[in-house]
């Protein structure tokens, strides 16, 4: 007879587990009446209780009682501008009735220009009180991995702050941080970005000085660039990411937000880990990100907060046989922690399916940032990354729409929230 193996920690009465699993790629695995057992922060089994409990000892696990409530993977939060100066909550209200144009006219700054000053003038110990805050209330929506990009700082002094408070958090928090370098999210407020010298001039910096640096001290995983009508253009994407890609960082990129000028192709042609926003990708361009394998990361929040002119389209992406993941896209633009409320805007805005959607904030995200053989679903050899619901049905989920169901949140094993 084989040695069973000891679990530590036991979840038992869960109503049901829900989760996506990777060799199923578009389905959800449902169990009822069911369990899960933990050793050393790792899942050892789930499923049905009597099978859980032939294959696994529990005898000595500290034993949680779930009474019937829902266990499900905590989610995955692949694109965050978690670290910020300030609100942007007077820009938001004026936007609800005024242009852009209007609202600048009274002398208030808007968008990226009005977070790189905020930013700039944040201390890194404040940077990091502020940011600690926002993930507590992640971690208290169910999330357990979270990205977070810098570029608000826009010089090499400010953006290396922003990426040491993306350090301390991974070291502090509860949740696993994974850092990104996005020196290329808009041009310094200090230059004339329609001269072609000062564009070169800070692109020489961002590939020769500060991005070594940054890969040198691994201050970052990824880097992203926003490759865009107006920001940067894919030939200085190209040489951007390049510059990333040498120096040990993958490459990400925010592109095709508010115009189409070629970054997703650039991103499958790389490729790029993810590309994200595709709200004006073309058909033959989600061919290509799914025959690249490059994750397509779509942000409703961010569509709905600026009531964009051209949501993206999910359904379109799933039929070129695209992976898609969710983010928050947290910013002071698109200010939201909750990854439960960015999956019912993708369902009711943006043509997904609940399942789909639950796929996308957890699986996807960890697919678009390379931790899918470690989280984003419940699988023996996974870690114990979790959330528990209080709701009856999977389908309250998004049918409530401003009810969070999470009763508790467990990252590595460990009772978090
Ligand atoms: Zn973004």
């Amino acid at each position: 007879m084989t040695k069973k193996a000891i679990a530590d920690l036991y979840f038992k009465n869960s109503s049901e587990i829900i989760t996506a699993v990777s060799d199923n790629a578009g389905k959800l695995v449902r169990y009822s009446n069911a369990s899960l057992a933990v050793k050393d922060g790792k899942i050892l089994a789930l499923g049905p209780v009597a099978k859980v409990e032939t294959k696994v000892d529990v005898s000595e696990a500290e034993t949680i009682n779930l009474e019937g409530k829902i266990l499900a993977p905590g989610f995955v939060d692949c694109h965050t501008h978690l670290v910020f100066g300030k609100s942007r909550a007077k820009e938001f209200a004026m936007k609800m009735t005024q242009s852009t144009a209007a609202i600048e006219a009274t002398g208030l700054a808007t968008g990226i220009p009005a977070s790189i000053a905020m930013t700039r003038a944040a201390s890194e110990d404040e940077l990091f009180a502020s940011a600690m805050d926002r993930l507590g209330r992640m971690t208290r929506y169910g999330t357990t991995t979270v990205e977070s990009k810098s570029g608000y700082g826009i010089n090499r002094e400010d953006e290396l702050k922003m990426l040491h408070v993306n350090q301390r958090l991974s070291k502090e928090s509860s949740v696993d941080l994974v850092s990104t370098f996005l020196g290329a999210h808009d041009f310094p407020p200090e230059i004339n970005r329609n001269n072609p010298n000062e564009r070169e001039r800070y692109i020489a910096q961002l590939t020769t000085e500060i991005i070594p640096e940054v890969g040198a001290k691994k201050l970052a995983e990824f880097c992203d660039v926003y490759c865009d009508d107006g920001y940067y253009t894919v030939e200085e994407s190209l040489k951007i990411l390049e510059a990333g890609i040498a120096h040990g960082l993958r490459a990400k990129i925010h592109t095709d937000a508010y115009s189409g000028i070629g970054g997703s192709t650039l991103a499958a042609e790389l490729p790029a880990i993810s590309a994200d926003h595709l709200n004006f990708t073309s058909r033959e361009e989600m061919l290509k990100l799914a025959e690249r394998g490059v994750v397509g990361v779509v942000l409703p929040a961010l569509d709905f907060a600026v009531a964009h002119p051209r949501p993206f389209i999910a359904k379109d992406m799933i039929e070129a046989k695209m992976t898609l993941a969710l983010g928050t896209n947290l910013n002071p633009g698109n200010w939201t922690e909750s990854m439960r409320f960015v999956m019912l805007l993708a369902c009711r805005n943006h043509t997904m399916s609940l399942e789909e959607a639950f796929i996308a904030a957890t699986m996807g995200g960890a697919m678009a940032i390379g931790r899918e053989t470690e989280i984003g679903s419940l699988e023996p050899g996974k870690k114990a990354d979790l959330q528990v619901w209080d709701i009856k049905e999977f389908e309250q989920l998004i049918y409530r729409m401003d009810y969070n169901p999470v009763v508790s949140v467990i990252k590595n094993g460990q009772i978090i929230f």
